[in-house]
């Protein structure tokens, strides 16, 4: 079965009606860029780059070290592009093990965006390392967690600011798209304003899931109730993959939902054509891209939406 699957490493990824579909790696250490083009992929959707920061005592990475890093992961994908996220640490990824958050809700603290923009020359410091990686590839910007407006225009500001920094250092940087996460319900709701300020969106269903339904995804005792097929998550998820084709800007899903085989019909119906997973679900999610027909899946998606259960009409278990 993975000798049959792994022939379709350069099998292009289209729909039985000549839909192409983007299917990228999520990525947590450059040397991943390797898995990522054996599983053949056309790019990085999520280079999650927390790994670089997390269980160093407490010490930050510098610029140089950063900027090794990102050109590493740029120039290992060989042209294609690279969607870095600037870090996401708090909630479930402590910046140490030994010292965990002691703040009664983690998730709903002082985690990613907001961590970043609590420092912004920590900020600037990430920033301008992928701005200078971006002189090596195509490089995409993305940025964590974002929910009220002020945080889109500070973090906006510090790019402009991270790029007057590099200027007046004389050091080189690159183009870079810049788009934002859709993983609070808040964003999901207010998709057209993220749409005005970026260039593209990555839904990342772990925390939209989290946060819709108010379930703790690192808590065992609630797992049974975290539903990714849960009517509201799927209406979310569907209203921003509209609302980005209406705008014309590409909509990824980088959560756990993109490699999960037994939703690609369903995302695919609902318009979705950018999936962003683990190296190691590529293959199997490019099998059901290539036995779907995204005419037919349009009015079963929209049945599926408008289910009181659509589980049932998926025919996946649950959990
Ligand atoms: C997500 O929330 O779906 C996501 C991709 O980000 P992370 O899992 O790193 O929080
Ligand atoms: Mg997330």
């Amino acid at each position: 079965e993975r000798e049959r699957l792994q022939r379709l490493q350069h099998t292009h990824s289209v729909t039985l009606d000549g839909q192409p579909v983007e299917l990228l790696a999520n990525i947590e250490q450059p040397q991943d860029a390797a898995a990522a083009l054996k599983a053949g992929v056309v790019g990085v959707g999520l280079f999650r780059t927390e790994f670089l920061f997390m269980d160093r005592g407490g010490r930050l990475p510098g610029e140089e070290a950063q900027y090794q890093a990102y050109r590493e992961a740029v120039e290992g994908m060989r042209g294609l592009p690279v969607t870095i996220r600037t870090v996401d640490v708090g909630a479930d990824k402590p910046l140490d093990k030994s010292h965990r958050d002691s703040s009664l809700n983690p998730a709903l603290g002082l985690r990613a965006i907001r961590w970043s923009l609590a420092d912004p020359a920590m900020f600037r410091t990430q920033l301008r390392a992928i701005l200078r990686a971006a002189a090596h590839g195509q490089v995409r910007l993305l940025f964590p967690m974002l929910a009220h407006l002020s945080e889109i225009r500070q973090t906006l500001a510090q790019v402009q600011l991270a790029r007057a920094e590099l200027d007046a250092r004389g050091l080189a940087y690159g183009p870079v798209q810049l788009g934002a996460m859709i993983e609070v319900p808040a964003a999901a709701l207010m998709v057209q304003q993220f749409l005005a300020h970026f260039d593209f969106l990555s839904i990342g269903t772990n925390d939209l899931i989290q946060y819709a339904l108010a379930i703790d995804r690192a808590d065992e005792a609630v797992a049974p109730l975290y539903d990714p097929l849960h009517p509201a998550v799927l209406r979310l998820v569907a209203d921003v993959i509209a609302a980005g084709a209406r705008a014309g800007k590409t909509v990824c899903v980088c959560g756990e939902m993109a490699g999960d085989a037994a939703m690609t019909r369903l995302l695919l119906g609902l318009g979705l054509r950018s999936f962003s997973m683990h190296p190691a679900q590529v293959l199997t999610v490019k099998q059901e891209v290539l036995r779907a027909d995204t005419r037919k899946l349009a009015g079963w998606s929209a049945q599926v939406l408008a289910a009181e259960e659509p589980a049932l009409l998926l025919g996946a278990p649950l959990a």
